[in-house]
């Protein structure tokens, strides 16, 4: 279960998770405790240990996997998990049940459903863990560690059922990646917002939103998120201009605007047309050399709001349109010595401009003889490469 659970966190989820305190795989002893009716993650070896009282821990897979949760918001945190308000203990009832609810063994109307510590548990040995827990926060907090993580992990149940087993799992561990040793609940359902918008654009928000409030965790939720590629300066005079630009939000957006203008004025507004995420508008030209301004403004349902650039209209981005005055910039680190050896040669250049790269090559000699030029091809950023075309008979 272990080897399984890692292997789907690397594998599936995409998180390179190892144990910090030694190289390799997690390590584990079944027989950790002189036959005693515990488990722990144990945090200054990093290792797992199970006891065997009552029924053997290691028998049960939600106890292993609640115990390499602990690891796994150790490892994440760099040795600063936090255990307030039972936090890692709900991480770890969360993982157990994240992999039961997948295997569909159970059906919704089975008690076992909403069982965590399954095989340990709910038995005359102990009464186990449950994840439909109905208590909510932080009225229902009792200062009991694994009473109180339930709330947590209970809560996180109902966003798996709406957003699915891989998309909450994945944001779990991206959540407690932020986290540190005096993380609440609240604070870990904040930074599980966020890590939703760094892993799936936001695309659960307003489910996970939902849940959370529901449960009494005061959250807030983040303003709309855009991204655009800047403009680049063009000789057309007449344009249009197109200026497109990504938009996620919690909420429906109910406005994207391109708010620009020229000559330090912000004039006019344009709707953003949406297709799918990407929402676009065309700046018109005046037909003289101009210096056009503009930004981005959104706004979801919930009223919240924001700009690209940040601190618009102070702060905006700009594109000059006319003739271009300023050559393009190269940068290249002359090719070594070693390296005439090892044929095709390949050259590289980094070349920035003002105005869009249209066209990249180079010019070279052999023994003071001029020879056909060759393109160097665009790779990514500012990035230009292409091999000599020569092989080893000229050498
Ligand atoms: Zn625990």
């Amino acid at each position: 279960h272990i080897d399984k659970s890692m292997r789907y966190i690397h594998d599936v989820l995409g998180f390179a998770i190892m144990p910090i305190q030694y190289a390799g795989g997690v390590k584990a002893d079944p027989h950790g405790w002189n036959g005693a009716d515990q488990s722990a993650y144990l945090p200054f070896t990093g290792w797992l240990s199970f006891g065997e009282g009552g029924v053997d821990d290691a028998e049960d897979p939600d106890v292993i996997l609640h115990e390499l949760a602990h690891g796994l918001h150790d490892w994440l945190t760099n040795g600063d998990f936090s255990q307030v308000e039972g936090l890692s203990e709900g991480c770890g009832d969360y993982w157990a049940a994240s992999n039961n609810r997948s295997s569909g063994f159970w059906s919704p109307s089975d008690p076992q459903y909403h069982w965590v510590f399954q095989w340990d548990g709910h038995n005359p040995f102990w009464s186990g863990r449950r994840t439909d827990y109905a208590v909510p926060y932080p009225g229902g907090l009792v200062g009991n560690i694994h009473t109180d993580g339930q709330i947590w992990s209970s809560t996180l149940m109902q966003i798996y059922q709406d957003i699915g087993r891989t998309a909450t799992d994945a944001n779990l561990l991206e959540c407690l990646a932020m986290t540190n040793s005096i993380t609440s609940q609240e604070d870990a359902a904040q930074a599980f917002l966020q890590a939703d918008i760094n892993l799936h654009g936001g695309v659960h928000l307003s489910a996970i939103e939902y849940r959370f409030s529901q449960r009494g965790y005061n959250i807030s939720l983040p303003a709309p998120v855009i991204t655009h590629q800047p403009l680049k300066d063009v000789k057309d005079l007449f344009g249009p201009y197109p200026v497109t630009a990504t938009v996620t939000a919690a909420a429906p957006l109910t406005a994207v605007k391109l708010i620009y203008g020229h000559g330090g004025v912000f004039s006019d507004t344009l709707e953003m047309v949406p297709g799918g995420d990407e929402y676009s508008a065309a700046i018109p030209g005046i037909g003289t050399p101009a210096i056009y301004q503009y930004y981005i403004y959104a706004e979801d349902a919930g009223s919240l709001a924001s700009t690209l650039p940040d601190g618009a209209p102070v702060q905006f981005f700009s594109f000059t349109t006319g003739p271009d005055q300023t050559p393009p910039q190269i940068v290249h680190t002359p090719i070594s010595i070693a390296n005439w050896y090892n044929l095709p040669v390949l050259l590289n250049a980094d070349v920035r401009d003002n105005y869009a790269v249209e066209r990249v090559w180079a010019e070279y000699q052999i023994n003071g003889i001029a020879q056909p030029f060759f393109e160097l091809s665009h790779q990514q950023g500012d990035l230009y490469s292409g091999y000599f075309p020569f092989d080893s008979s000229v050498v």
